[in-house]
């Protein structure tokens, strides 16, 4: 047995003579194919730990750690407030996009901000002197069977009572002010209380919602039993992410334009953590400037910097100084720039040849689109990504923007890429250079993916099969595979196309795929 470590972690395997088998990664990645994720394949290591001794800690950029290593792409199908909620919720983070106007992004920023997954993200609250006319109304456009009474009918003015539909149901008169129905017997609890804690008063107070105040009875955010219920049946959780504010953790995009100079500064001001320069092409002098820039006037802010694919770009902007780096052009879902443009990489290279630069240098790679499984995310890791960002894999979610449709009986929401000519007549085309331009030429489409239920189940289950993965490597984390990535402890190999066919499901007359 040949054995690898740097200290931390010993690899044991197969080193020499007959036993040595597969290739390095730096063997395998040297003879000149663009390789997808699809394409490759790790052999299985040696176990000697638990699948639930699994590490998935690691790091987004420089200064800021993550509890699981994944990320929501800025897109306008992908990331407003109730995904970067979610996704801090389960130790990752969410990039809001920037197919808006600054004001817009900022105050999704700053609502994001404010929520924690569990609670009502956004409650309708009236005012007293409101007629009950007015909750009609806001039950027909938001659904809402409750409403909750306030001094200046919003959230953050002293809480007054709350109107559930058992007050309103058989009064005929809906001029009738809300005070002369609304309950005033309330059980609250206070702001800052942990779910556990919130939960407890809720289940006591044998109540339907449970409104949480400040010292001064300022209503802050609510807790519903029905809500309650619901997340009390997720996976567990464990800790969001959240920064130095106290606050959930929020990153945004922005793009390298002078007017993102502004709009930046309304994303600082509404509290954003982390900010990504959104390019498809990042090694660019426009990204370098606004590095500079933002470097100069918001020394403590991490920037990430992308998006690149070789090792020239990604020691570009490091020297430039991006604390992270976005990898992957082409590789998306929904893109079409390798097509349209003939430049790019496949994914397997792209994230191994930029990660081996920048983890060299400390800074670590966001293995950025082509996520269709948790396979693909432990292949990232082991190719030296510490995260990765996914579009597809999380639009059909609860948390994405937009409503959910049927189309031949499969429920399904749109999902379009920022460089289609949908987004880009939003306003999207900076990413791609080309709003100055007259023709408008799309490096994206437009369309449609299934319904997959809340981020708060998925991204859970989703880690576990990539604890199961990396178990199966022999590695105890996203640590340890980039050690036995670079010491050639990890094996891999390219698989034929009938290999992949192999790899997958067949020779089946028909089958159902359930994933968790
Ligand atoms: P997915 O996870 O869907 O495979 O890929 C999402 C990633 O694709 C995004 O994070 C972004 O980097 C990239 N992307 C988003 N929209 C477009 C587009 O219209 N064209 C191209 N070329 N890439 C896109």
């Amino acid at each position: 047995m040949a054995s690898v470590g740097n200290g931390d972690f010993t690899f044991a395997g197969a080193g020499c003579g007959v036993l040595s088998d597969g290739f390095s990664a730096a063997a395998l990645f040297k003879q000149g194919f663009s390789y997808t994720y699809d394409d490759l394949i790790f052999h299985p290591g040696y176990i000697d730990f638990a699948v639930d001794d699994v590490e998935l800690g690691t790091s987004l950029t420089r200064n800021i750690k993550l509890r699981t290593p994944c990320v929501s792409s800025p897109m306008d199908t992908v990331t407003e407030e109730s995904m970067a909620v979610a996704m801090a919720a389960v130790g990752g983070v969410g990039f809001v996009h920037y197919n808006n106007t600054a004001r817009e992004q900022a105050e999704i920023v700053r609502r994001a901000k404010k929520l924690r997954a569990g609670y009502v993200s956004d409650p309708a609250c009236v005012r007293p002197s409101d007629p009950i006319s007015r909750i009609d109304a806001l039950r027909a456009r938001r659904g809402f069977s409750s409403v909750v009474v306030t001094e200046d009918g919003a959230v953050g003015s002293a809480l007054l009572g709350v109107v559930t539909s058992r007050d309103v149901d058989f009064v005929r008169d809906r001029s009738t002010e809300v005070r002369e129905v609304m309950s005033r017997d309330l059980v609250t609890a206070p702001a800052g209380s942990t779910m556990e804690e919130a939960a407890g008063v809720l289940i006591r107070s044998k109540k339907s919602l449970l409104p949480l105040v400040t010292e001064s009875g300022d209503f802050v955010e609510l807790l519903c039993r029905t809500d309650l219920k619901a997340y009390r049946e997720l996976p567990p959780l464990g800790a969001p992410s959240v920064g130095p504010d106290g606050k959930i953790l929020v990153g945004a995009a922005i793009g390298t334009r002078d007017s993102d100079k502004e709009r930046l500064k309304l994303l600082v001001d509404a509290g954003v953590n982390v900010v990504i320069l959104d390019s498809s092409q990042g090694d660019s002098m426009y990204q370098r400037q606004m590095i500079e820039f933002i470097k100069r006037a918001y020394p403590e802010l991490d920037v990430i910097g992308g998006n690149v694919v070789t090792a020239y770009q990604a020691k570009n902007l490091i020297d430039a100084g991006v604390d992270g780096l976005r990898v992957g052009m082409g590789s998306g879902s929904i893109c079409t720039t390798q097509e349209v443009c003939a430049v790019g990489r496949g994914q397997g290279t792209a994230v191994y040849k930029t990660a081996a630069v920048a983890n060299a240098l400390g800074v670590p790679v966001i293995a950025d689109g082509g996520i269709s499984n948790s396979g693909h995310i432990v292949k990232a890791l082991s190719l030296g990504a510490s995260t990765v960002m996914m579009g597809s894999f999380l639009a059909g979610t609860d948390e994405a923007p937009g409503s959910f449709f049927y189309q031949d009986d499969v429920k399904l929401k749109s999902y379009r890429g920022m460089g289609s000519l949908e987004a880009m007549t939003k306003g999207s085309d900076a990413r791609y250079l080309g709003d100055k331009t007259r023709l408008k030429i799309a490096q994206g489409v437009s369309g449609s993916v299934a319904a997959k239920g809340s981020v708060l189940r998925l991204v859970p289950y989703t880690l576990q099969a990539v604890k199961q993965g990396l178990q199966d490597l022999g590695v105890p984390s996203v640590k340890a595979a980039h050690v036995g990535l670079n010491a050639g402890a990890i094996r891999l190999e390219v698989r034929t196309g009938a290999a992949q066919r192999e790899g997958g499901i067949h020779d089946l007359v028909s089958y159902e795929k359930r994933r968790f």
